[in-house]
């Protein structure tokens, strides 16, 4: 299958310009000028001049929990104890195909309500199984004075609560330096920290949340390749009062990724297209520097950068059409695809778009 006529191919990092994305057997095949495309068949897509780029990659959510936003923490550790598993996994699958219509392909799911390990427990079997979704077992937030994880089969990252309002360095360091499981960390999350130090002494994957991160955080991460994750949904609707620094962050060289942490106490939406206006907006992010923080480095974030992030030869073909023709717009979500088939068309696909909204 061919995608031709495309006004802007946002390879990540790489943008093409009259171009054209070829997919066979449900990988990206080649991409190129339309100077070089191959002819054109019946079934191929007409861009119409349109920006193509990867499907979004959400790196950080919580999507394994049972309540809704009105209502304490408390009360949603008790409905996942109080929920089936099946009723779970369904409701996950749930919040996956929305988030699927807002063009996002890929997603961790962080556990993270849980009074027990019977709830941990819950939460790992239901997280799907499949290509997409990546399971990240945190340090249970209620009811423990200590770290620990249950390591199931699916768990491909360990994460915790390294805040005042969670563990501190000295519990999380002996148990985190034990593991083979590959780490991340919630870190300045409510106040400033220890936790960026403690991560890169660890090796960590990635540090999340960053809000308030000081200039000595910035310094260190940015001698090292831990990846910081920054969620500016939850500093907006939780109103923080503050976001995370993200130009001293860039301006320093450190890889951002963006991500929604999905969950309905502090962050309540499933919207990447939100969380990167917001970057936008608030963090004074460029339309392409959010672009590659929504793709490529939350792919890398999630180890997940093999086969998804950019539209490179040999990698999944999930991506996105969108609906105006200048991606410093950011435009709607008209068309999903994944594996090279087309999941979704939005209602921005039959209507005529606006040049700009969220
Ligand atoms: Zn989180």
């Amino acid at each position: 299958m061919l995608i031709y006529n495309i006004g802007h191919l946002l390879q990540v990092p790489g943008i093409f310009q009259n171009a054209f994305l070829r997919v066979e057997n449900g990988k990206i095949a080649e991409v190129g000028l339309m100077s070089q495309a191959p002819a054109i068949q019946d079934q191929d897509i007409d861009a119409l001049g349109r920006v193509v780029m990867p499907g979004f990659v959400d790196c950080h959510t919580h999507l394994a929990h049972a309540g809704g936003m009105n209502g304490s923490f408390a009360g949603r550790c008790n409905a996942v104890e109080s929920i089936s598993e099946v009723d779970l996994r369904q409701a996950i699958e749930d919040r996956l195909s929305f988030m699927e219509s807002l063009g996002t392909t890929t997603v961790e799911i962080k556990t993270g309500y849980a009074n027990s390990d019977e709830a941990v427990r819950k939460c790992l079997a239901a997280i799907p199984k499949r290509l997409g979704v990546v399971a990240t077992e945190m340090s249970p937030l209620a009811n423990v004075t200590s770290p620990r994880w249950l390591l199931r089969e699916n768990v491909r990252f360990v994460d915790a609560l390294c805040d005042p309002e969670g563990l501190n360095p000295d519990q999380l360091r002996a148990p985190l330096r034990m593991m083979h499981t590959p780490i991340k960390l919630h870190v300045c999350v409510s106040a400033p920290g220890d936790g960026v130090p403690l991560a890169l002494d660890l090796n960590a994957v990635s540090v999340e949340h960053l809000l308030y991160a000081t200039q000595r955080d910035v310094d260190l991460l940015s001698r090292s390749k831990t990846i910081a994750v920054l969620l500016p949904a939850m500093a907006f609707l939780s109103k923080a009062g503050r976001f995370a620094p993200a130009r001293a962050l860039l301006d320093s060289g450190v890889a951002v990724a963006l991500a929604t942490d999905a969950n309905p106490g502090d962050s309540p939406t499933y919207s990447m297209p939100f969380v990167m206006q917001l970057a936008i907006g608030e963090m004074k992010m460029t339309a392409f520097e959010v672009i590659c923080a929504a793709t490529l480095n939350a792919a890398r974030a999630i180890h997940e950068d093999h086969r998804v992030g950019s539209l490179v030869p040999g990698k999944d073909a999930d991506f996105l059409i969108l609906a105006s023709k200048d991606y410093r717009d950011l435009p709607p979500v008209q068309r999903v695809f994944r594996s090279g088939r087309e999941c979704l068309r939005t209602c921005a696909a039959d209507a005529s778009a606006p040049a700009s909204f969220f």
